[in-house]
Order: C-alpha cells, then sequence, then structure tokens
C-alpha cells in the first residue's frame, strides 16, 4: 500500500447564475453553468501512525481544525469505510480564499479522490458522488469536473462535454478582499416577474460552440447586483477587463473574482493590462476536461 498520495484540486468558475426562489431550509434555488479551470491547489494526503486528521497550510486564512472541509471529507471517508482516521494533510493554496471558485469545496472532493487512491478503495461513481454531496453542494461538481448545468442548491448536475479548444481563462482576485456566499445570498433582492428559465440551455450550447458574441447576449449572474453594488472596486474591475475587446467578463459564485472568458492568450494578455497598478492578483488559466 501507497502511504503518501499527491492530487491536484481544481478551481471552477460560474458561468452564468440565476438565484431562484428560496426554499423553506433556507437555500435558494439556484441554475447555473459551471467549469473546472486550470488554477488549482495541491494536496499532499499521508497515513501516519499517529491517530487523528491534520491539516498545514501555508495560508493564514484557511482554517486547520475541524472546520476545514478536507478535515470534514476525510472524516466522512474514514466513517463510510469503518477505519480509524490517522492522516496528514498538507494544502498548498494557490486558489484565493472566498472568492466564488469554490476553493473548499475542490480541496474535500479531492481529499475524497486522493484517499480512495491511498486506501486502495474503488471509486463508485454514485456512491463517491453521494458522499461528496453531503459535505456541500459544489463539492460533487468539482469532484467529477469539466463542464455541467447546475440546478437544486447546486447539485443537480447535468454533464457535458468541455468545448474541444480550451478558452483562456483570466481570473481577476482583488487583494484583502472576501465575500461571503451566505451573505450574498441574504442580500439577494429578485426582481418580479422574471423569467430566465430557458436562458442556460442557450448558455450552454453558445459556451460549447466557443460563441462568445452570442454568449455575452446571454449570461448574467444574479449576485452581481450585490457584490458589485456593495464593493465599487469590483465593478470598476469588471469594466476594466471587459474594454476594448470581445472577451466575456463575468463575475463567478458570488465573488469577488472576476472571470474573463477569451479564445486566445494574446487577447487575454491585452486585457489585463489595464489592471496594471490596481492591487489585485492576476491569473492567466485555461478551462479543463472531467478528472473521472
Ligand atoms: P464557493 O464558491 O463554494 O462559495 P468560495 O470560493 O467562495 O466557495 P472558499 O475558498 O471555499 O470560498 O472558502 C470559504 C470559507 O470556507 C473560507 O473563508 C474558510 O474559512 C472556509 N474553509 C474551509 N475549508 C477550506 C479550505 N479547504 N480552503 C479554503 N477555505 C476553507
Amino acid at each position: 500500500m501507497k502511504n503518501t498520495i499527491i492530487i491536484s484540486s481544481p478551481a471552477k468558475i460560474n458561468i452564468g447564475l440565476w438565484v431562484k426562489n428560496k426554499r423553506p431550509d433556507n437555500y435558494h434555488e439556484i441554475a447555473t453553468v459551471m467549469q473546472t479551470i486550470s488554477l488549482a491547489d495541491t494536496l499532499t494526503l499521508k497515513e501516519t501512525s499517529e491517530p487523528g486528521i491534520k491539516i498545514f497550510c501555508d495560508n493564514k486564512d484557511v482554517p486547520t481544525d475541524s472546520s476545514n472541509l478536507i478535515y470534514k471529507a476525510a472524516e466522512s471517508f474514514f466513517k463510510l469505510h469503518k477505519l480509524e482516521p490517522n492522516l496528514w494533510v498538507k494544502l498548498e493554496k494557490k486558489i484565493p480564499v472566498a472568492a466564488g471558485l469554490a476553493g473548499g469545496s475542490s480541496n474535500a472532493a479531492a481529499t475524497l479522490l486522493g484517499l480512495s487512491k491511498l486506501y486502495e478503495k474503488s471509486v463508485i461513481l454514485h456512491e463517491i458522488m453521494d458522499l461528496a454531496s453531503t459535505i456541500g453542494s459544489d463539492v460533487p461538481f468539482v469532484l467529477y469536473g469539466g463542464l455541467a448545468l447546475a440546478h437544486g442548491r447546486g447539485e443537480k448536475l447535468f454533464f457535458h462535454e468541455p468545448p474541444k479548444t480550451p478558452y483562456v481563462v483570466v481570473i481577476v482576485m482583488p487583494n484583502n478582499l472576501k465575500v461571503s456566499t451566505k451573505w450574498a445570498y441574504d442580500n439577494f433582492v429578485h426582481s418580479a416577474n422574471e423569467s430566465k428559465a430557458r436562458a442556460f440551455d442557450k448558455i450552454l450550447s453558445a459556451y460549447q460552440s466557443g460563441d462568445i458574441a452570442s454568449l455575452k447576449k446571454l449570461v448574467f449572474n444574479d449576485l452581481e447586483s450585490v457584490t458589485l453594488k456593495n464593493y465599487p472596486e469590483i465593478a470598476r474591475i469588471k469594466e476594466i477587463l471587459s474594454s476594448g475587446n470581445n472577451g466575456l467578463v463575468l463575475m463567478s459564485g458570488s465573488g469577488p473574482a472576476i472571470f474573463g472568458l477569451f479564445k486566445e492568450k494574446r487577447e487575454a494578455l491585452m486585457a489585463v493590462k489595464g489592471l496594471h497598478g490596481l492591487p489585485v492578483d492576476v491569473y492567466i488559466e485555461h478551462t479543463t476536461k472531467k478528472n473521472l
């Protein structure tokens, strides 16, 4: 048996987000298209002789106690397989924290996959996806990866083939700015009588066929009305990244990360020039295929 596994844990972006009604359990129904990207954390999982689950991380904003989603995922894995936990996890964080890029959910997904390999447990798709959904609504998507249309709280997934030619993805993360997903949803105000029911099939097909011009006409993120309104500096980043190019620029999830989708790397590099001197981190990445 192996005693160490190194596994990559990718971020996701939301190509559009429709916030529907609030459910009796206080969660919102949503519709969104999700896509994994090459920006990723690295997890090292090691079986040790000491009992318990210990997490080490190079980013002080990430909790290393039982509130870390890695801990929750590992705990559920050991419980399911009736194993005694004796695990050491090193998390090298590249995905900005509380950014709308599902970093924590992705780390949980990578933990489930990594532990299955470490303990030589066969990965039965419906079993591991069910376990993932008990940890968080984004966890099943990042576990499978690639491209999906999501409904429900984001856990009802319809996977699709990602575009043959990957898009170049620019991620812009304002420094020292975190947005709580709960805060964004709690402050969202519905506008009356809107019907966006058919938009997401169209968004998906424009996205798959590389038709950025149509995508730009169709796509929206409802949570921009909360986050961009409260943080004009994020609205400004969106404006700068969008100007003078044909890319699609949108906020991911509840923000504050803003992404740009481009066909060519040189277009992406031109677009980020305007951000020079601003307190932001910029990542030039690309869309990725599924993990499983
Ligand atoms: P989502 O897009 O799923 O809403 P997010 O990208 O906005 O997620 P995360 O980076 O997952 O947000 O972090 C949200 C909070 O979760 C952090 O502020 C942190 O306290 C907590 N957290 C728990 N586990 C992790 C983890 N492994 N990595 C990062 N944050 C974590």
